[in-house]
């Protein structure tokens, strides 16, 4: 049963010496209660203490790693059920499924355009995590050679899929170093699929057909030592799908109940490319670690990436880019200056616009601390004193000849003592960032 913050801090030594980062024990011990900070924080806890306090302490979803280095998928170690109530940590993994059968050259053609899905959007870099190899063979050696094949030519994660041990046994020898995924232990293979997890230290997903036996056999499963798991509850249709998800959720961060307190899987089943979308983004909203689909195509994984960049932003930190000058194009001492807030969305939206104006501007993106226009400025973050100081420190006095700056036009009512305060002439711009082409092209007529 899960400790109050009151019985955690009767553990504690109690001294009050803020090492942790907490004023008293007591803050301390209330945020483990809350399962927001690790025990490990403390310095001085003894080791009785420790032992008494670990599964309070534990993450309620284990934090599981698939992969090695740089791109190793992270996935769990989650806290609340709904985004706005602090923040999701850990986005969705994105994969592909890719067959075993498949020829050499179709192999090849298709790792290299799933290795292509990475894009740039506000400023971020965006991609997917996994190829999710599938035996239809049924013969090891085509899978270890198939898996070979994806190891060679791409860097991605890898999960090896199969429910014969003997398959996985050939694939995973060679790809161990790149801690591959395992798919999937179910009631009729478990012991020798917990034995290759625990023989290459590999995580291992496991797969029941109802939320009972999944948590059977995850229990089963951590009684033979085997600890990084992924849940998955089978085949279903959307609707009891995402009900799976969310239950599994809940019984971990509600409940702490242990034996579901893993990271899970979803894997598409829709055969039409737009349903398929549909139904990835599902999951990726509640609450799979991993989503494995079909399609390949940008059209389908740009929307998804999208989705998930957005879902696992923190809603108290806005997405913010360097308050600073850019320059888009080949700007000179003539080009229009425009300024906008340091918000990313805003900023991104204003630039693009500019770039298809095909006329060179300078933009200041003042700090607003990371605010949107209108936010900003009913914030009292986007006023003539905050642009003046920005056209002030931002150094585009010395880039340009003459002294005007364009507003959004959302805040016309600056106008005056934007002028006042910076010297500058202000030109009201347009309210929507779709007008800056047209408004941009206008003066120079
Ligand atoms: S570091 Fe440990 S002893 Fe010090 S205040 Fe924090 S909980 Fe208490």
């Amino acid at each position: 049963m899960a400790l109050s913050g009151l019985d955690i801090y009767k553990l504690l030594p109690r001294t009050n010496c803020k090492e942790c980062g907490f004023p008293t024990c007591l803050a301390f011990a209330m945020q483990i209660a809350a399962k927001k900070v690790e025990l490990s924080k403390c310095p001085h806890v003894s080791e009785e203490g420790k032992q008494a306090l670990e599964s309070a302490s534990r993450p309620p979803i284990r934090l599981v790693s698939i992969g090695a280095g740089e791109g190793k998928l992270d996935i769990g170690n989650e806290t609340v059920m709904f985004r706005h109530e602090e923040t999701f940590y850990h986005p969705a993994g994105i994969g592909f499924l890719i067959e075993d059968t498949l020829g050499a050259s179709e192999l090849e053609a298709k790792i290299a355009k799933i290795n292509k899905l990475h894009f740039e959007r506000v400023g971020q870099q965006i991609g997917v995590n996994l190829i999710a190899l599938k035996c239809v063979s049924k013969s090891p050696e085509t899978f270890a050679e198939a898996a070979k094949k994806v190891l060679a030519h791409s860097q991605l994660n890898l999960m090896l899929m199969s429910e014969d041990p003997e398959v996985i046994k050939a694939a995973a020898s060679p790809a161990k170093e790149r801690r591959p995924l395992i798919y999937a232990a179910t009631k009729d293979n478990l012991e020798p699929m917990a034995k290759l997890a625990k023989e290459y230290s590999l995580p291992l997903a496991v797969r029941g057909d109802s939320l009972d036996e999944l948590s059977e056999l995850a229990q089963k499963l951590t009684a033979q030592g085997v600890e990084d798991l992924i849940l998955d509850s089978g085949t279903k249709n959307i609707s009891q799908k995402v009900n799976e998800l969310t239950q599994i959720r809940r019984l971990a961060l509600k409940k702490t109940y242990r034996p579901l307190g893993y990271p899970t899987i979803a894997i598409t089943s829709s055969d039409e490319p737009y349903q398929e979308v549909t139904e990835a983004a599902a999951y990726i909203a509640k609450y799979a670690g991993i989503v494995i689909m079909k399609g390949v195509e940008p059209w389908q994984v740009l929307p998804l990436l999208t989705v998930r960049q957005n879902i696992y932003t923190d809603p108290q930190k806005p997405l913010q880019v360097e308050p600073r000058v850019y320059e888009i194009g080949q700007v000179n001492d003539k080009s229009p200056v425009l300024v906008t807030t340091n918000f990313s969305l805003t900023y991104y939206t204003v630039e693009s616009e500019v770039e298809g104006s095909r006329i060179p501007a300078y933009i200041i993106s003042s700090y607003s601390e990371g605010l949107s226009v209108l936010t900003a400025w009913a914030a009292e973050k986007f006023t003539a004193e905050t642009i003046t100081k920005s056209l002030n420190e931002c150094g585009i006095k010395e880039k340009v000849s003459h002294q005007e700056i364009i507003i959004p036009g959302y805040v016309a009512v600056l106008s005056g003592k934007l002028e006042e305060d910076s010297g500058w002439k202000v030109k009201v711009g347009p309210k929507e960032a779709s007008g800056i082409p047209s408004f941009l092209k206008s003066l120079k007529t």
